[in-house]
């Protein structure tokens, strides 16, 4: 714990990775461990972690990188937060995010930006670029982050660590405040496959507080660890996944890491995934309508920023949602309320759930026909610091390899494979699996790693 905290005294100025620090209580909490001595029933004994602001925390600030929950404390641990506790990890701080997890550059937060540790000119990736950057930069051993649509994929392969976006359902998303409902997923970000898959072992598992949240035993995860060959392994290669827009480097990257899975004996197969052309535009249509009945509750009368100088409840409502949320929050409740009003919901919302079971149909028939599927987790390797940010539209299309898979509620992990020739920067392979199978993930993963 104080060799991360130093380390975190050493970097935070640049990086900015935290909306806050749990110093004390951090290094109180990890003494009292350390006078009990070591507790072999704890996985994570003494392990320093961060979770992204959008996870509840008992007592300490949890923001969702908003003004409208600027000063709000929780009474209550997420799941995913207990579950870390009880395992014996330390929890140090908490990370930057974009407003309520809606971007993929960390630029969305109210309070700051978040640099990539790898350079300071660049952009981590987000939502959780906060956790993704705390663990590139050695400040804590792993984080908690949350994958809407790629905010744990593509931040991982940003910055060059491993995140793992759990099947819908495998990880309680109770004490997470919502974005998508659909779509949400709490899942781990690590400097490694094997740390990754430790901590999805804690995190993992039945909560009746969810109800979405699936009864399926937790396989072990490390048992799936450790293979030299991949003989027998069939690697799918989405066509749609390894064409056009992909940036040179990109691919590159991607192809070596190919040749590796083939030289352990994997073998590739070619299989299409023909609704991911659409996969931008429905998963913008279901999410923006989620969030915007989701975000309804923020009213400035329970909890949160209340305007003081309203003077009557339709003037709290207007002036505390004008001023607590941002551009960005504020654009997609507008987008969400349209496409779910009368007139506009045939049109929009219902034929994106259309198209969403189509996609979710491609990604069953591409399964069947091998054991994971594989391709890059983003276009391009980090952009710089406010090169997008004028540009909603086409900060979208970044997500383009990450958002078909929440649609479908399948696991998919990013993997770190080297960096790119022209940027130098880290550049990410994603491993997509069948529904609750991350154990195939880890273990593909593990042996190219
Ligand atoms: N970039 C996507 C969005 O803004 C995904 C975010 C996420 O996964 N939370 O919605």
């Amino acid at each position: 714990v104080s060799s991360c905290l130093a380390r975190i005294d050493a970097t935070e100025p640049k990086i900015q990775a935290l909306l806050n620090l749990q110093r004390e209580e951090a290094l109180a909490t990890a003494k009292a461990m350390d006078a009990a001595g070591p507790d072999a029933d704890k996985p994570l004994w003494g392990v320093p972690v961060t979770v992204k602001d959008v996870l509840c925390t008992k007592d300490v600030t949890t923001t969702c990188g908003s003004k409208i929950l600027g000063n709000f404390k929780p009474f209550y641990d997420a799941y995913a937060v207990r579950k870390l506790k009880e395992a014996g990890a330390v929890i140090i701080g908490k990370t930057n995010m974009d407003e309520f997890a809606m971007g993929s550059s960390t630029e969305n937060s109210a309070f700051h930006p978040t640099r990539n540790p790898w350079d300071l000119s660049r952009v981590p990736g987000g939502s959780s670029g906060g956790s993704a950057a705390s663990v590139a930069a050695s400040q804590a051993f792993g984080s908690l982050g949350t994958d809407t649509g790629g905010s744990i994929r593509q931040p991982a392969s940003l910055c060059g660590c491993v995140g793992m976006k759990p099947t819908y359902g495998r990880v309680s998303r109770y004490g997470m405040v919502a974005y998508g409902s659909s779509l949400d997923q709490i899942g781990p970000m690590t400097r490694t496959v094997e740390d990754n898959a430790r901590m999805l072992q804690v995190i993992a598992g039945h909560d009746p507080k969810d109800s979405t949240c699936s009864e399926r035993a937790v396989p072990d995860y490390l048992a799936a660890l450790g293979r030299d060959s991949l003989k027998g392994v069939r690697i799918g290669l989405p066509a749609e996944f390894w064409g056009k827009g992909l940036d040179p480097e990109v691919e590159a990257a991607c192809a070596s890491a190919l040749n590796q899975l083939k030289d352990l004996g994997a073998e590739p197969v070619e299989v299409s995934l023909p609704h991911s052309p659409y996969a931008i535009a429905v998963y913008y249509i279901v999410a923006m309508a989620e969030a915007s009945s989701n975000l309804a509750r923020f009213d400035g009368v329970r909890y949160g920023y209340r305007d003081a100088d309203a003077d009557e409840l339709l003037d709290i409502y207007v002036k505390s949602r004008s001023k607590g949320f941002g551009d960005e929050v504020q654009r997609r409740i507008m987008l969400g309320t349209y496409v779910l009003s009368s007139g506009y919901y045939d049109a929009y919302y219902r034929k994106a759930a259309q198209v969403r079971r189509r996609i979710r149909e491609d990604y069953e028939k591409a399964l069947s026909q091998c054991d994971v599927l594989c391709g890059p987790a983003s276009p391009v390797s980090a952009w710089k610091v406010g090169e997008l940010t004028d540009d909603p539209l086409k900060m979208y299309l970044m997500d383009i390899y990450t958002i078909s898979l929440n649609l479908a509620g399948l696991p998919g992990l990013s993997l770190p494979v080297g960096l790119g020739k022209d940027s130098g920067m880290p550049l990410g392979l994603q491993l997509l699996g069948k529904a609750f199978d991350e154990a195939t993930i880890y273990s593909v993963a593990h042996a190219l790693e």
